[in-house]
């Protein structure tokens, strides 16, 4: 534990919260620690990422300890990977158990970014990962659609909802990422509420990652989940 504590000071990680699990020290540990299968260390190699970033060293043991987590770090320092690894992870292999897993990205080009970076992790497994498009929204059959990871805005998914009743009862994930920018891009804070409700699974597991950490983005944090683990990565109050 002195160990774990010195390792996050060298790389600038503030935690709180009851008993964090260790930071990751090596991608390595992904597998010699939680199993993980092959197929995502050799995409990792692929991309070229030789050693986790600071966010990545804490939120992904946090997540793949299902626990809720509360994470903030600087723009451009792979906050993507710290919750698309372990939502990997976690999901294992493609099922047709419904709508398994959520992502909400505040913009369309967000959440098309978000969609290709999922698939090239996923790659070498058979995972369904859709975008929510329009023309999804507008799909008939909505009550019977099914996919592991479903990647949408608010607005999109909450129309979803509302119209043609998208089944999210057995969504066992739900990021919030960049949700600084939820109030930026318009009040997308209005969509949440109805989106976060209909995921009503009990033993869904809730993450919300942001660059900075205004007012709104610590009560919507507060709102939604109730034992986070809160990892702060660079200097405490920016
Ligand atoms: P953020 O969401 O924090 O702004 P991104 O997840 O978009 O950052 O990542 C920023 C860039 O860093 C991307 O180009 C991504 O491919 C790259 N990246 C992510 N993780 C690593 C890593 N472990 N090693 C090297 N590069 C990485
Ligand atoms: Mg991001």
């Amino acid at each position: 534990i002195e160990r774990d504590a010195v390792f996050r000071k060298k790389y600038n990680i503030h935690v709180s919260g009851a008993n964090v699990p260790s930071p990751l020290r090596t991608f390595a540990e992904l597998s010699s620690r939680f199993g993980c299968e092959s197929y995502l260390l050799r995409n990792l190699a692929e991309h070229g990422y030789k050693e986790p970033t600071p966010i990545q060293r804490q939120a992904i043991p946090v997540l793949l300890s299902d626990r809720e987590c509360f994470a903030c770090a600087p723009t451009g320092s792979g906050k993507t990977l710290a919750f698309l690894c372990p939502m990997l992870m976690k999901l294992r292999c493609a099922s047709k158990d419904g709508i398994r897993a959520v992502i909400l990205c505040p913009t369309r080009e967000l959440a098309t970014q978000t969609t290709r970076e999922c698939k090239k992790l996923a790659k070498g497994n058979k995972f369904q990962i859709k975008l929510m498009k329009k023309e999804l929204v507008r799909s008939t059959d909505l009550s019977k659609f099914s996919c592991d990871i479903l990647i949408s805005t608010p607005l999109r998914l909450r129309l979803a909802i509302r119209r043609k009743k998208i089944d999210l009862s057995r969504v066992e994930y739900l990021v919030l990422d960049e949700a600084d920018k939820l109030f930026e891009v318009g009040n997308l804070l209005k969509h949440i509420d109805p989106v976060v409700k209909a995921c009503s699974n009990p033993s869904i597991v809730r993450s919300l990652f942001s660059a900075t950490l205004p007012d709104f983005v610590e009560e919507l944090a507060r709102s939604i989940m109730h034992d986070a683990v809160r990892v702060i990565v660079g200097r405490k109050n920016t």
